[in-house]
């Protein structure tokens, strides 16, 4: 069976071969006689599904022994208010500075103000207007020369994949520089998590929600170093306390089982890749690909800067709004779902996470042409 090609931004699309396996798998996991989502959490056949899905994203992320990596509930948006509950007070200021590049990482600012002193280090909420939308877009990064760090926040926020408006850091701020080098960095990786190499060694915190780039709906992965944890606010929720997560091996509470089990076969999928390493490749070939053709073209835009410009969530626009529906409907009946962009940009948008071939995008941009050459 052959699938069409699905940009969809998430809940997205999944390696084939990894939805097979669990297909196969769905009666019986490896003899037991049951199904992974009637194990008992703490039974000796999750515990092993459990162990294998952390041992192996400790390797393709390289993840030091001294930190937690701890899988959750609640998505990015709950980790919008429980990474202020854990580490706002790991410093007496109780202070927060956030970086406002995209949709995503407004949210997490708006969200933190609850629970601290929160501030915005730098924003590119000002950047020109793009469609016919009436609102700002975010499209490049701020110089980190004007960034304003204080030196005693307790971490610094940054969504290093804006999903929505296709910006992502392709590198980890200097924070010596701003002469902030005490300040831990949180980035919200969602969806960008395992695209590429990253070194977590100079992050506290990492989240993701995994239902971008890793599996299903439901699961969390957060990424912490140990020494923040311990000091979260009476008021957080003991099964969001990361050092009681932490202490029961993710599994205080029924964690999502059977999220962590498909993620656990999608991290087998991408050491069969070549690792991070070796999907960063493809990835890198996906993105050119499509941001070749559109700046090639004068019928299609992308207005994010070329320097930031998202591997993983490429947001474009016909110049020609009226003709939208009309390119989603073909889209539709060429085999190219899920294109729409999000209602608060509009547009289009295709998410070209690690599951999506490279033929795949080549599709998108064969339809491109042919829907220029019908209309331009
Ligand atoms: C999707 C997304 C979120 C929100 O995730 P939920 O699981 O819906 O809470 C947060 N941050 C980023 C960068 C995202 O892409």
């Amino acid at each position: 069976m052959t699938r069409p090609f699905n940009f969809s931004a998430g809940p997205a699309v999944l390696p084939d071969t990894v939805l097979a396996q669990a297909a196969s798998e769905m009666l019986d996991w490896h003899g037991s006689g049951m199904s992974v989502m009637e194990m008992s959490h703490r039974g000796k056949h999750f515990t092993q599904i459990c162990d294998e899905a952390e041992a192996d994203l400790r390797e393709l992320m390289k993840v030091p022994a001294d930190y937690a990596v701890l899988f959750m509930q609640g998505g990015g948006l709950a980790e919008n208010a429980i990474v202020p509950m854990n580490l706002i007070a790991t410093k007496p200021s109780q202070e927060a500075d956030f970086l406002i590049t995209g949709s995503w990482s407004s949210k997490s600012f708006k969200e933190a103000q609850r629970y601290g002193d929160i501030k915005v280090a730098a924003t590119s909420a000002d950047a020109a207007r793009i469609g016919d939308r009436d609102q700002a877009a975010f499209t490049y990064v701020p110089d980190a020369s004007t960034w304003k760090v204080r030196p005693d926040a307790s971490y610094l926020h940054l969504c290093s994949n804006e999903t929505i408006d296709g910006v992502e850091f392709l590198d980890w701020p200097d924070l010596a520089a701003l002469g902030a080098p005490d300040v831990p960095l949180v980035v919200d990786a969602s969806s960008h998590i395992l695209s590429r190499p990253i070194d977590i060694n100079r992050v506290g915190v990492l989240f993701g929600g995994a239902q971008k780039n890793i599996g299903p709906a439901g699961l969390t992965i957060v990424i912490a170093r140990r020494d923040l944890l311990g000091k979260a606010l009476p008021v957080c929720p003991s099964a969001f306390d990361y050092s009681i997560v932490d202490k029961n091996d993710s599994r205080y509470n029924t964690p999502p089982t059977y999220s962590i089990y498909i993620a656990g076969l999608v991290f087998k999928w991408l050491k069969a890749q070549g690792g991070v390493e070796g999907i960063e490749a493809a990835n890198r070939a996906k993105a050119d690909l499509l941001y070749g053709y559109l700046d090639a073209s004068a019928f299609y835009r992308n207005a994010v800067h070329p320097a930031v410009r998202s591997r993983m969530n490429v947001p474009f626009y016909l110049n020609n709004d009226a003709l939208n529906a009309d390119f989603l409907k073909g889209a539709d009946e060429a085999g190219l779902l899920q294109l729409k962009g999000h209602k608060s940009v509009g547009g289009m948008r295709a998410s070209i996470y690690n599951a999506m071939p490279l033929a795949g995008v080549q599709a998108l941009v064969d339809y491109l042409k042919h829907f220029e050459q019908r209309h331009g």
